[in-house]
């Protein structure tokens, strides 16, 4: 008798998924299982939005499995110990798992290994995390990408691994009992975001049918439309995995906006291929430039809180405190304001937006700050965001910020963006603070400093 533990971390999903199509395929016994890691948890308590989300997803696994005649085991605390533990309970022979690159996952697998091969397991991993996982494409004579457009092109043509069917039954040890996962409030005393994103593949492939039918208009013209709204909205189920990158490359692959998808899930498989070539970029600068960032906790809290005065900026960080979600346009505006208009550290944004992103991925989430900050990869340093021109561009209606702002939600179309223009009394009568900094000085002192300050190197 064969039997497997298929150890579930962030590919919460049963299609598209190598290690459980592996694992069915070659036992005859599988037990499903999960560990809330205490590790992570203990991290995630300050991030109720993704441990809603990571809540909704075992949830849905729970149901998908049991349509095929399993269960989900959930067990809490260290994953190493837990899997370890459970595996031998069962007698079984083989672990399976999927890769995972993150500096964390990796140390984790390789304590995993070691205590497999102690114990007389097998462990197996499967790619299933990224269309092309880190380490597949190098260039010669490195071991990572450091510019996006030369990774563009290899991945364009790099061989894809089939998709991986969906198991139709999954026999599990006839006395096994489901351990169903805990409830939210079991493990934070923390609010949620009012309007979260349900999580769980079902979820996933609702939204994954829906928005590529809204996004087949134009998803080229609109994905940068703020009040639109017109991107996918699946980086989450992306991040737990509860629907699959090469799923959507190839759902979309006939869709009008295929290579633009395309593109940006290979921005997605840029920065984690980085990220496991440099695992100290979650604090070190990729590319240090000698910058000596400001201190100034009142700006900080400002930015955080969506008071800086500029409802552009203000738009963005509400809809991220109410949504634990944020546009990408909206994104980069706000970084832009944090460390070129207002010069604070990229690392405290960072750590803004993995408290509240519900998608908040380690490679993602720094690669993408470092990219805005003018210290990351395949960047451009010195250009800074104006927020009242990305205003009018990206919001001409002025319809985000009337939706994320509600002290501006009346005002006329000309005073939205730039609230400062009105009378004084009416300025005091709408409760919006006034600009934090001027911008253009400001984001001309930064220009000062950095240089003064840049080392040649
Ligand atoms: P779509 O436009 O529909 O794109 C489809 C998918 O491609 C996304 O779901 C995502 O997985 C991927 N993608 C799109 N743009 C990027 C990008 N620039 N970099 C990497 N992948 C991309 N994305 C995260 O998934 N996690 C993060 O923690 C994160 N932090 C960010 C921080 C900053 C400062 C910035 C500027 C961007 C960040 N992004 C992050 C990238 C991007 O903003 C989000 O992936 C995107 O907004 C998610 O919305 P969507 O699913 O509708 O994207």
């Amino acid at each position: 008798m064969k039997r497997a533990l298929m150890l579930f971390t962030c590919d919460l999903r049963v299609r598209d998924h190598p290690a459980l199509a592996a694992a069915v395929r070659n036992a005859d016994e599988v037990i499903p299982a999960f560990v809330l890691d205490r590790q992570l948890l203990s991290q995630s308590c300050g991030s109720p939005n993704r441990l809603a989300f990571l809540l909704d997803s075992l949830n849905d696994l729970q149901r998908s499995l049991s349509k095929r005649g399993a269960s989900l085991t959930v067990r809490r605390g260290e994953v190493v110990k837990e899997a370890l533990a459970l595996a031998q309970q069962w007698n079984a022979q083989t672990i399976y798992m999927s890769a995972d690159f993150t500096p964390y996952a990796q140390l984790r697998e390789q304590r995993l290994a070691d205590a497999c091969k102690q114990a007389r397991i097998e462990l197996r991993t499967y790619a299933a995390i990224n269309v092309i996982s880190p380490g597949q494409l190098t260039p010669t004579g490195g071991d990572h990408y450091r510019v996006f457009t030369p990774y563009w092109r290899v991945w364009q043509r790099a061989a894809l691994r089939p998709l991986a069917h969906a198991p139709r039954v999954i026999t599990t040890p006839p006395s096994l009992r489901s351990t169903p996962p805990p409830k939210l409030a079991s493990l934070t005393n923390k609010a949620c975001s009012p309007q979260l994103q349900p999580g769980g593949e079902t979820a996933a492939r609702k939204q994954l049918q829906h928005r590529l039918r809204a996004c087949a208009s134009g998803y080229e013209e609109l994905h940068d439309d703020l009040a639109g709204d017109g991107t996918s909205r699946l980086s989450a189920y992306l991040h737990f995995g509860c629907l699959s990158a090469a799923t959507l490359l190839q759902r979309s692959s006939a869709h009008p906006a295929a290579q633009s998808f395309a593109r940006q899930l290979c921005w997605r498989d840029f920065h984690h291929q980085v990220l496991a070539a440099r695992p100290d970029i979650p604090h070190a600068d990729y590319r240090p430039r000698g910058d000596r960032w400001v201190v100034d906790t009142h700006a900080l809290e400002a930015w955080r809180h969506g008071q800086t005065g500029y409802p552009i900026v203000d738009a963005g960080m509400r809809q991220l405190a109410s949504e634990g979600f944020m546009h990408n346009r909206a994104r980069l505006i706000v970084a832009s304001f944090l460390t070129k208009t207002l010069y604070l550290d990229w690392r405290h944004g960072a750590a803004h937006f993995a408290r509240l992103l519900i998608d908040a991925d380690v490679a993602n989430n720094v690669g993408n700050w470092q990219w805005v900050a003018g210290t990351g990869n395949d960047t451009r340093p010195n250009r800074v965001l104006n927020p009242l021109r990305q205003a009018q561009r990206f919001d001409p209606q002025g319809e985000y910020v009337r939706r994320y702002v509600p002290e501006l939600a009346t005002l006329p179309q000309a005073s939205v963006h730039q609230p400062w223009l009105l009378a004084q009394r009416q300025r005091r009568n709408l409760g919006y603070p006034a600009p934090l900094v001027a911008h253009l000085a400001a984001a001309s002192e930064l220009r000062a400093r950095r240089y003064s300050s840049t080392s040649p190197a």
